[in-house]
């Protein structure tokens, strides 16, 4: 039989914090030695809250070890013949700067260690001189002391959101120092998974800022087309075309949630991707993302996984008709789900969404809500958040026809659905911007209809309407750079253009873009698709007035007059 390897195994425990404990110290310097009777020319140090005398904390002892990204392999080998493991969970470190885990015992106590392998000195410069700083400060232990015991306090408790939690604070912590990461600055390339008309306008904020932009569509004259340096031909599920995109940017972004899981995977091991890995997979299946939303105590509509007619009888049972039956992936603007009124609808259900008996779907009650909001937050690079104030929605047939911001509503409402949208995006760990879909009860709930971690069409009024764009705002997000201001500068209100009538060239008739353009309040977004068809998404129009109300009037009044022309 092979010796115990010294490493031992490593559990996954809810985050508590306890009190210091001198034997961490022992561990950390056992580790050190362990690594340095086999490599004696890497740097060991150990960092976190374990290196720091007095400090509370999880107790997990955590070790920096920096090397090269060549020799990051030959390292990762060394620690695994040591019984360091892989980092288990949902979200783990990609393999360009992995963790590992193991565990070793003292007395009594078996002492969790998390061994983050670096590949380059950048992570533990910051590192080191955030513990030191702590070392040298008896009053900055005291305050990250009562910045943990708040957030255990506050209930989060998951591993990665009580990481997600600190990050504001220990980021101005660093900034102060002088070691905080520096921003992706223009001309950085920044590479956009998707070139539908939010890749566009997401392109055209990027652009203002002198970024340049690489976009991967399956359509080389997408919207995004027009203002893209580089456009990569590709589905979404294109691995090779993913790689030919990351080879020419700087981070990588995406418009659209229905982005491979491969194609994350593989980008997400070579170069920054925001949102982020996690923010995708857990909004791109909507039984995932129900679960996430009511694993941070969001609430949903009552929902059932259903694979068979018999299964769809038995939610109708327990969950009453009608019912709304949703497709797991792929669905948006109402496609993909169907309203289920009785058994006959019941009975055809599986075929009308295409779907056959053993595929999953989700079904869920159908709401009487009273108004359908969103919330759009940002979170940047060091955890800070900001939040736009909410639109109030109306949608045609699941497709979004009008919105208006800030929503004609409640303060508490808005400051509820302001919280929810934050927890959301902490609870993700997300770079980027989320957009949380709410119903609003007639008793002042806030229900969870769908999340997307990104820019959202219900968004679109920031443009003329607040003090920075959401487009802009996602660009400095999963840049690095501070975020803009969210302020409203004027009630607003817009309408989307949708396609009617036969699929044929794409052409607005120009006098109706005279009268429209008449309003001077009135602006006008085409997205350039070059074929209309029957409830495609084309353009809007934006509305700034005294009251929503008075900005949608003239919004509609301006929609009234644009029409797409005959022709072939
Ligand atoms: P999509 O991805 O197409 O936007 P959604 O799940 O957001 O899918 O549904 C589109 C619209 O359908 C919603 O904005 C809402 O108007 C309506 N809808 C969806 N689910 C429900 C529900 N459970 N109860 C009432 N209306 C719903
Ligand atoms: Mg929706």
């Amino acid at each position: 039989m092979p010796p115990e390897p010294p490493i031992g195994p490593y559990v996954r425990l809810p985050p508590d914090v306890l009190p210091w404990d001198p034997r961490t110290a022992e561990v950390a310097s056992a580790v050190a030695a362990l690594i340095h009777e086999r490599r004696p020319d890497l740097v060991v140090e150990h960092i976190g809250s374990t290196a720091v005398e007095g400090l509370p904390g999880k107790g997990i002892v955590d070790i920096d070890v920096a090397t090269t990204p060549e020799d990051l392999p030959a390292v990762v080998a060394t620690l695994t013949d040591l019984g360091f493991g892989p980092q288990p969970g949902p979200d783990p470190w990609p393999p360009t700067r992995p963790m590992l885990v193991g565990s070793m015992v003292r007395g009594d106590t078996t002492f969790r260690i998390h061994c983050h392998v670096q590949p380059g000195t950048d992570e533990l410069t910051r590192d080191l001189a955030f513990r030191d700083a702590l070392r040298a400060d008896p009053e900055l232990i005291r305050a990250y002391a009562d910045l943990k015991a708040g957030i255990v306090e506050g209930g989060l408790i998951e591993g990665h959101q009580y990481t997600y939690q600190k990050e504001a604070w220990i980021s101005e912590v660093q900034r102060r120092l002088g070691v905080h990461r520096p921003p992706l600055t223009p001309p950085a390339t920044i590479g956009i998974l998707g070139g539908g008309q939010l890749g566009r306008m997401l392109a055209l904020a990027a652009r203002a800022m002198g970024y340049r932009i690489a976009v991967l569509d399956p359509d080389p004259r997408c919207p995004a087309a027009a203002v893209a340096d580089t456009i990569v031909v590709g589905g979404y599920d294109d691995v090779g075309a993913a790689l030919r995109l990351a080879e020419r940017s700087d981070v990588v972004t995406y418009e659209l949630e229905h982005v491979a899981s491969e194609v994350v995977d593989e980008l997400d091991a070579r170069l920054p991707v925001r949102p982020g890995r996690v923010p995708l997979l857990v909004t791109q299946d909507r039984l995932a993302e129900r679960r996430f939303a009511e694993s941070v105590g969001a609430e949903v509509a009552p929902w059932r996984e259903v694979r068979s007619t018999d299964d769809l009888r038995a939610a109708a049972t327990d969950l009453g008709l009608p019912l709304r039956l949703k497709v797991v992936t792929g669905g948006y603007d109402g496609r993909g789900q169907i309203r289920l009124a009785d058994d006959d609808d019941i009975a055809a259900a599986f075929d009308r969404l295409g779907r056959v008996p053993g595929d999953a779907l989700l079904a869920e009650a159908e709401l009487a809500f009273e108004a359908e909001l969103s919330v759009v937050v940002a979170r940047g690079f060091d955890g800070r958040m900001a939040t736009f104030p909410i639109s109030r929605n109306a949608h045609d047939q699941g497709i979004l026809s009008e919105s208006v911001a800030p929503a004609p509503v409640a303060s508490e409402v808005a400051e509820c659905a302001r919280t929810l949208g934050e927890r959301l995006a902490l609870a993700m760990g997300l770079v980027g911007t989320l957009t949380a879909e709410l119903f609003l009860m007639p008793d002042g709930r806030l229900i969870v209809n769908e999340l997307a971690p990104r820019v959202h069409n219900s968004g679109h009024w920031t443009i003329e309407g607040a003090a920075t764009s959401q487009f802009e705002q996602h660009i400095r997000a999963i840049c690095g750079l501070a975020l803009g201001s969210t302020d409203a500068l004027s009630p607003t209100a817009i309408v989307n253009l949708l396609g009617s009538g036969p699929a044929r060239a794409a052409r607005l008739d120009p006098d109706g873009v005279g009268a429209a353009l008449a309003d001077p309040a009135v602006h006008l977004h085409v997205y350039d698709k070059r074929r209309v068809f029957e409830r495609r998404k084309m353009g809007h129009v934006t509305a700034l007035d005294t009251t929503t109300d008075a900005a949608l009037t003239r919004a509609r009044a301006a929609a009234a007059h644009l029409h797409w022309e005959d022709g072939a």
